[in-house]
């Protein structure tokens, strides 16, 4: 490696970024820096890598493309942007976004930096597993696509090779009929108390056509078993159907290790009110 330490790389392209970090390997590419600040005794402290590779300058990655089917955002654009897109966006994920921190932290936190942290799931992640977005991931050499379920499913590091960037997000444009999202943390960063829970469902001639439930928190949580038991049937749900998606749910949380038995009491709790809406 050649070079002192503490130095700021300002890449103008992604080109440029690539032949800066394979020249300092150790760079760690900072978008907003948001998850660079802590607050200590009510003061805010920032703690940033020792050479940093800023996303910044780089033009392609602040890009909203849109088709029929889908949206597709580059890994820079700010939180704020995508709310302001309005109708548009899939409301479960706006309704994420929404809730982290205030506009000022928007304003600079890119959706990028959200779904990359290296320990914890944020809220961007929830809804982009259960919307089915994929994620592009760059090197110098190669370019990939990944769902966003692969990308981010296991607790610890995420689905990255070595220095792989994100670069886009794409978001199918699919109608939710019924959306909901929690967070189970009000402060940041979040304990093991954390984590979020989407409930999103799909209904077409009175007819529950589609139906999905994630969690995000220490890991990436989501049984198809339970959703495939209500998916076509007809609304108002019947209770016996509820009942069985409910125990379907607790029998898959007592067999799964992680998040704590508070967390999954209240997702339980929360699934329970949830599904209950869509009956008589
Ligand atoms: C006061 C405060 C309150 C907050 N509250 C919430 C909250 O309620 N909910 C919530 O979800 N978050 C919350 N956050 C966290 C914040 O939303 C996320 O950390 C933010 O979205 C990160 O965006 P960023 O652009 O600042 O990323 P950065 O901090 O720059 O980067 C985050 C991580 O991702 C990596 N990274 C960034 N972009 C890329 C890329 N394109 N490819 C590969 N790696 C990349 C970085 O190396 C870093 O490890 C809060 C943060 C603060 C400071």
């Amino acid at each position: 490696m050649d070079g002192a330490h503490n130095q700021v790389f300002l890449p103008s392209n992604i080109q440029e970024l690539f032949t800066t970090w394979n020249r300092f390997p150790t760079a760690v590419p900072v978008a907003g820096g948001a998850s660079f600040a802590r607050r200590q005794d009510s003061r805010c402290t920032l703690t940033l890598p020792a050479d940093i590779l800023s996303l910044d300058g780089l033009n392609e990655l602040q890009r909203i493309t849109r088709t029929e089917r889908y949206i597709e955002m580059g890994a820079m654009v700010r939180l704020n942007d995508i709310i302001n897109l309005g109708k548009i966006i899939p409301p479960v994920f706006t309704q994420a976004l929404k809730r982290i921190a205030g506009p000022e932290l928007r304003n600079l936190a890119t959706i990028g930096g959200n779904i990359c942290h290296p320990v914890l799931r944020l809220n961007a992640t929830a809804p982009l597993v259960a919307l089915d977005a994929r994620y592009e991931l760059r090197t110098s050499l190669t370019a990939r696509w990944i769902s966003a379920a692969r990308f981010s499913s296991f607790s610890g590091p995420l689905a990255f090779n070595p220095q792989e960037l994100l670069t886009r997000i794409r978001i199918p444009l699919e109608q939710w009929n019924y959306s909901l999202f929690k967070r189970f943390a009000d402060t940041y960063p979040e304990s093991e108390t954390g984590g979020a829970l989407v409930f999103i469902a799909r209904i077409q001639k009175n007819i529950l056509t589609d139906l999905r439930v994630v969690f995000a928190g220490e890991t990436v949580i989501r049984d198809k078993n339970s959703e495939a038991v209500l998916s076509g049937k007809h609304l108002p749900l019947d209770r016996r159907d509820i009942s069985h998606f409910i125990e379907l749910w607790r029998a898959f949380l007592s067999g799964i290790d992680t998040p704590s038995l508070m967390v999954k009491a209240r997702m339980l709790n929360f699934v329970e009110d949830a599904v209950m809406e869509l009956a008589d």
